[in-house]
């Protein structure tokens, strides 16, 4: 054992495929996700046997569930194990299908200093050749590396920084990309081999608390739609969004479209998206396509997402309105 391993590791669980269980071994997607216990995850990989670790249960949810409360739950939780001095780094065990978001709001929330690890799987627990007890295996690997820092994705031996992974299949057991960034390295036999810089941190302490405090103040994040355009997008549900106000409802803040090629939006959607501007909704662009960004470029009808995936622009954009 180094020194390395001797230090404290957290796993906090949330559910997902990796604790996932079917009634049929060769089931791979009849399972019903997040029922198998964290601790019983962790019992399974024998990396940990040699490594103090404290587990806890967040939640145990399909992550296409995924809510603001269990962020906050697990924001907050984070924050806490982040604090304690002889934490060397988190791993988190999450579905697939929303990790991108969960790791993107941890990154923007906390920055954190230590690296907070999340992984997953495609295959449930029960299946006759389950991945998440090898991609659990190599988020602590991770998780104990002395220079790791910041929120990363682990899956199918690829290191993914938080603001770049997304899911881009869904069936195969290696089912994200970080596009044109590229991932930000690897792991081999428990060996980390890097490619790229970890993700950008606080220069002190373990995270950012100040806009942890935001997301724990809410009881809803701030309304932001997201939508497609498309051919034959008329902006009608657009207006239908900004007519539609039952009470009790949040106040639409923001629009984000996932506009074709380099974030153009059809004529007729423009239109509605200008007249939401006017009543005072965010509105941002970013490109539907499954790589590369939009190219700023002077008197582009809408701000861009700089850079940020649809899923992410939302999530940024919400977290910015929180804050103002
Ligand atoms: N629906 C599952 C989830 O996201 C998929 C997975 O974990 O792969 O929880």
């Amino acid at each position: 054992m180094n020194d390395n391993q001797a230090r404290r590791l957290v796993v906090l669980g949330t559910g997902g495929t990796i604790a996932g269980r079917a009634t049929q071994a060769n089931d791979n997607v009849g399972y019903v996700a997040g029922q198998v216990a964290v601790s019983e995850l962790v019992a399974m990989v024998p990396i940990l046997a040699d490594c103090p670790v404290d587990v806890e249960q967040v939640a145990q949810i399909n992550s296409k569930d995924m809510v603001l409360s269990v962020w906050q739950a697990l924001a907050q939780r984070v924050a806490a194990h982040l604090d304690r001095p002889e934490v060397a780094g988190i791993v988190i065990t999450h579905g697939t299908d929303t990790i991108e978001e969960t790791a993107f709001v941890l990154q923007t929330l906390l920055m954190p200093s230590k690296p907070v690890v999340l992984t997953c799987a495609m295959r449930p627990a029960t299946a006759l050749v389950p991945d998440g007890p090898q991609n659990l295996s190599d988020a602590v690997a991770v998780a104990l590396h002395p220079q790791a820092s910041g929120v990363v994705v682990v899956c199918a031996g690829r290191i993914h920084g938080a603001l770049d992974v997304a899911k881009v299949h869904p069936y195969r057991t290696d089912p994200f990309g970080s596009g044109d960034a590229g991932d930000l390295g690897c792991v081999e036999e428990a060996r980390l081999r890097m490619f790229r810089p970890w993700p950008q941190a606080v220069s002190r302490g373990t995270h950012d608390a100040a806009r942890l405090r935001s997301l724990m103040r809410v009881t809803a994040l701030p309304r932001v739609e997201l939508m497609f355009s498309h051919a034959g997008a008329d902006g009608e549900m657009v207006r239908a969004l900004l007519s539609h106000s039952p009470a009790g409802a949040q106040r639409l803040r923001g629009i984000v479209v996932a506009g074709t090629g380099n974030g153009t939006v059809h004529d007729d959607l423009l239109i509605a998206l200008k007249q939401a501007q006017a009543r005072g909704v965010d509105v941002v662009v970013a490109s539907r396509c499954a790589q590369g960004r939009v190219v700023p470029h002077p008197g582009q009808p809408l701000p861009d997402s700089a850079g940020l995936s649809p899923v992410k622009a939302r999530l940024a954009l919400a977290l910015q309105l929180l804050e103002s």
